[in-house]
């Protein structure tokens, strides 16, 4: 129920278990606040008697297990509140969960590594992040692994990521992300490069792997898995596929029957295949609404949170000081692959690329590999994780130079350099 309450906002009286979703209009800003009560961002706590801003385009929902009263200060697209969530479901899923955990640690085994799926715009990575947030908050340390090359919370566009989740999310910023493994995958859709993606796929639950077994809490925390929408053909067996390298024991899937009973179908007998309602709040986003939020997402990894945080350095680099690749060479028929190479072989090689004029706005990945003096190991730069990235914003061929934006100041920590699809204009 809505009721003014003057010019401070609108307030909302939330019986337990509901839910008030709002949405930001396009240039405007809410803010919101706890009046009275418990209540929750996708499992992170607010405080009472603090104010949150949400930009434009957020699309939120406070949830309350106890009741609670809102402020909501701003222009709404659209605010109300909801009894039927699937919070309790949601929850639940949490405490199985949470059942495994405590048995491993009994037992000395490691914690449930679970898979998220669905189609798009079912609350994949909204379920994601209440998992981390219910199991962190209890003490454990969970992993998140993305493998949305398209929409990542971790990191930059058309990257696979894992991250150790030690707190829960911030309200408005989302997870604190220190020190995450990343990996270049270049593009913002698996189909591009499918070999590729999983392959790095198998690298980061080879990662995750080696540190469980050094690392008990990790090992005890277990993952969960964010994964892409698309769930159909080679999208639905990289799934399979995931599900393999990680071992995962349980596999939420969100919405959608069919790939529910596929999954069941597919995956080995002892892997918990788990069907779960989507939420009535979730909101499909459209193309450009993607296209936003990845341009955001850059512009954040260079400018920090609301372009406040951090200043980008802009300086010359030689052509000669890096070596620069694409992975994955163009697809040719089968038939006209030389004797004794397959498609994968394709799809896994290093191309130099020439810099060009052609270069200009391109993300580059700066790969961690070792820089070698007898020319690259390609093994080694495809599964070498990344220290950063850098936009190439002017290239001077006359002068064999490119400008480009960087975190850090120069010079570049590493000389290998592999280019993504995805571009980004500076406007700053
Ligand atoms: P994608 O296919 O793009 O990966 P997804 O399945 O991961 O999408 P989410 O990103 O979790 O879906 O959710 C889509 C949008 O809906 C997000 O902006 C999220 O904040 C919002 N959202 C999720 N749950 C709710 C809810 N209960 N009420 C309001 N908004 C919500
Ligand atoms: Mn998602």
């Amino acid at each position: 129920s809505g009721g003014g309450v003057g010019s401070a906002g609108t307030r909302f009286d939330l019986d337990k278990e509901t839910e008030l979703r709002f949405e930001v209009e396009a240039g405007e800003r809410v803010q919101l606040e706890l009046l009275s009560g418990l209540a929750e961002v996708f499992g992170s706590e607010l405080n009472r008697n603090k104010k949150y801003t949400f930009g434009p385009g957020s699309k939120i929902a406070v949830f309350t297990w106890q009741g609670c009263s809102l402020s909501l200060m701003g222009k709404t697209e659209v605010a109300y509140v909801s009894k039927e969530t699937p919070m309790l479901l949601y929850l639940n899923a949490h405490a199985a969960l949470e059942q495994m955990r405590r048995q491993a640690e009994r037992d000395n085994e490691r914690g449930p590594r679970v898979m998220v799926v669905g189609p798009t715009d079912v609350g994949k990575t909204t379920v994601c992040r209440l998992l981390l947030n219910y199991a962190v908050r209890l003490g454990r340390r969970p992993t998140l692994v993305e493998l949305d090359v398209g929409q990542s919370s971790v990191s930059v566009p058309g990257t696979m990521s894992a991250l150790c989740i030690e707190r829960p999310a911030d309200v408005e910023e989302g997870f604190s992300v220190q020190a995450p493994l990343v990996f270049h995958f270049g593009s913002t859709t698996p189909g591009t490069n499918i070999k590729l993606y999983n392959k790095l796929t198998s690298c980061l639950a080879e990662v995750f792997s080696q540190r469980c077994e050094v690392n008990r809490r990790a090992s005890v925390g277990g993952c969960i898995i964010n994964t892409c929408g698309w769930v159909k053909g080679s999208g639905y067996q990289a799934l399979v596929h995931c599900a393999s390298a990680f071992q995962v024991d349980v596999v939420l899937v969100l919405d959608q029957e069919r790939l529910y009973n596929e999954l069941k179908r597919d995956l080995p007998h002892f892997v918990r295949v788990v069907l779960l309602p989507k939420s009535g709040g979730v909101v499909e986003r459209s193309k450009d609404c993607r296209r936003e939020t990845r341009d955001e997402k850059i512009r954040e990894y260079f400018y920090g949170f609301r372009g406040a945080s951090f200043y980008p350095h802009a300086f010359d680099v030689r052509f000669s000081d890096v070596r620069i690749y694409k992975i994955g060479a163009p697809s040719i028929p089968d038939s006209c692959l030389p004797l004794g190479m397959s498609q994968d072989d394709t799809q896994l090689k290093l191309v130099p690329v020439s810099p060009g004029r052609d270069l200009t706005h391109h993300v580059l990945s700066v790969s961690c590999a070792e820089d070698e003096g007898d020319g690259p190991r390609s093994r080694g730069i495809l599964e070498s994780p990344v220290c950063g990235f850098i936009v190439v914003t002017a290239v001077d061929t006359q002068a064999q130079v490119m400008t480009v934006l960087s975190p850090a100041p120069r010079p570049l920590p590493r000389h290998t350099l592999l280019i993504m699809d995805i571009r980004f204009i500076d406007l700053k």
